[in-house]
C-alpha cells in the first residue's frame, strides 16, 4: 500500500506498472509515475501433510538473514468469499509479504498456492521473480502424517487426505512442466532440519 506523494491517493500493487526503463508505481488519479523497486520472493507451498509446519521452525534457524513468514498466520477462512476460491487470500498474502519484503531482508512466505494463483493477483507487481518450491512426499507417508493428527483437526478424513494428496500430484506434474518456475523438494524420507539445510541453499542460490 503506497499514497500518493501528489495528491493523496491510495495506490494497491495494481498501480505498479512495468516499463522500458523499470518498474514505475503510477496513479490512476494525478497521473504521477515514480520508480519503484520490486523485490524478490521465495515461496514454498505443499498441501497439507506435506511438511510446512514443521520445516517453519527450522527454517527460520537456517536462515537469520531471512524473514521466514507463515501464510496461515493470516486466517483462511476469512477470505473465501462466495466463490470459495481463496483469490481474496492469495492478494492479502502479497499484500502482507510486500510489507514484510520493505525490511530489505528477503522474505521467504510458506503457503499453499499454486504459481498460477499468484500471478493472477492485483498485488503480484509488488514482486520481481517469485522462486517457487514445492514440498512434496510420498502418498502413503502424507496419509500417515494426516491420519496422526489430532481428531480436532479433522485432517484425516478420506475427501481430506484425497484432495492432499492430489495436491501434491498437482506439483509434480507442473514442474515436469516448468521445472523453471517450481523445484520440488521430497520430504518422504528428510528430517526438517535436513530440509531446512537443503532449502536454505536453494533460496541463497536465488540471492
Ligand atoms: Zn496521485
Amino acid at each position: 500500500m503506497w499514497i500518493c506523494s501528489v495528491c493523496g491517493a491510495w495506490l494497491e500493487g495494481s498501480a505498479v506498472t512495468l516499463t522500458p526503463a523499470g518498474a514505475t508505481i503510477a496513479c490512476p488519479l494525478c497521473g504521477l509515475h515514480e520508480p519503484f523497486v520490486q523485490d524478490p520472493l521465495w515461496w514454498i507451498t505443499g498441501s497439507p501433510g506435506s511438511g510446512k509446519s514443521s520445516l517453519v521452525p527450522q527454517l527460520r534457524r537456517a536462515l537469520p538473514e531471512c524473514v521466514v513468514f507463515e501464510g496461515e498466520a493470516i486466517d483462511f477462512w476469512r477470505f473465501g468469499g462466495e466463490t470459495g476460491d481463496y483469490a481474496p487470500l492469495y492478494d492479502q498474502w502479497l499484500k502482507v509479504g510486500h510489507q514484510i519484503a520493505l525490511g530489505r531482508r528477503p522474505l521467504v512466505f510458506v503457503a499453499t498456492a499454486l504459481p498460477a494463483q499468484l500471478d493472477a493477483c492485483a498485488s503480484r507487481g509488488y514482486f520481481s521473480t517469485i522462486h517457487f518450491l514445492g514440498l512434496v512426499c510420498r502418498a502413503a507417508e502424507q496419509e500417515h502424517r494426516l491420519r496422526a493428527r489430532p481428531a480436532w483437526r479433522s485432517s484425516g478424513d478420506a475427501a481430506t487426505i484425497a484432495s492432499a494428496c492430489e495436491f501434491t500430484r498437482r506439483l509434480e506434474a507442473l514442474a515436469r512442466e516448468h521445472p523453471d518456475t517450481l523445484t520440488l523438494h521430497d520430504t518422504t524420507a528428510t528430517t526438517p532440519a535436513g530440509s531446512a539445510e537443503i532449502i536454505a541453499r536453494w533460496v541463497r542460490r536465488g540471492q
